[in-house]
C-alpha cells in the first residue's frame, strides 16, 4: 500500500528524472530512504555525462553497501521513477536492500517506445525485478505519476 510519504519520495524521483533529462541524460531518478523515513541518498541517471553504467538505482545500492549496516539496508526502501533494469535489480539484491517502489514498469517503457516507433538500443534483456531478484518486495506501477514519466520518456526519445 502506498502512503502519502511514499508519494512524496516518488514525486522527488520525478524531479530527479526531469533534472537528468535537462542535463542531457536519460530521465530516471531514485531515492534511498531509511527505516525512519529519512532520505539518505538520491541520484539520477548520468549515462551520457558520466558513463553508460551510471543508473541511479545501482548508484544508491553501491552507496548503501558502502555506508549502511546490513540491518539498516534490509529495512531501507528505494523509490525510483522506472523499474530497475537487470543490472540494478542484481546490485539491489546483492546489497541486501529492502523494498522497491517504482513509478513505471519496464514493460510500460517498452510499450511507450513501441508506440513511438523507437527501437530499443538496450544491450540487455528487459527483465522485471522479480525475474532477477525474487526475494525483493516490489510495488508499482503508480497510476497517475506513471503518466508524468511517460511524458518525460517521450521528450527523451524526441531528443534522440
Ligand atoms: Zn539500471
Amino acid at each position: 500500500m502506498i502512503t502519502d510519504n511514499d508519494m512524496n519520495h516518488l514525486r522527488r524521483c520525478v524531479e530527479l528524472a526531469t533534472e537528468a533529462l535537462e542535463a542531457g541524460d536519460k530521465p530516471f531518478g531514485s531515492v534511498l530512504v531509511d527505516d525512519s523515513g529519512k532520505v539518505l541518498r538520491e541520484d539520477r541517471n548520468r549515462t551520457n555525462t558520466v558513463d553508460a553504467t551510471y543508473h541511479p538505482e545501482i548508484a544508491v545500492a553501491k552507496w548503501a553497501a558502502q555506508n549502511m549496516t546490513p540491518e539498516a539496508r534490509a529495512k531501507a526502501v528505494v523509490y525510483t521513477s522506472g523499474e530497475h533494469c537487470a543490472m540494478c535489480s542484481a546490485a539491489h539484491a546483492w546489497a541486501g536492500l529492502g523494498r522497491i517502489v517504482y513509478i513505471s514498469s519496464s514493460k510500460q517503457l517498452s510499450t511507450w517506445m513501441n508506440e513511438m516507433g523507437i527501437t530499443s538500443t538496450s544491450p540487455i534483456n528487459s527483465l522485471s525485478i522479480p525475474e532477477v531478484a525474487p526475494d525483493v518486495p516490489v510495488e508499482g506501477p503508480i497510476a497517475g505519476l506513471d503518466e508524468e514519466i511517460k511524458a518525460l520518456q517521450q521528450r527523451s526519445f524526441q531528443k534522440g
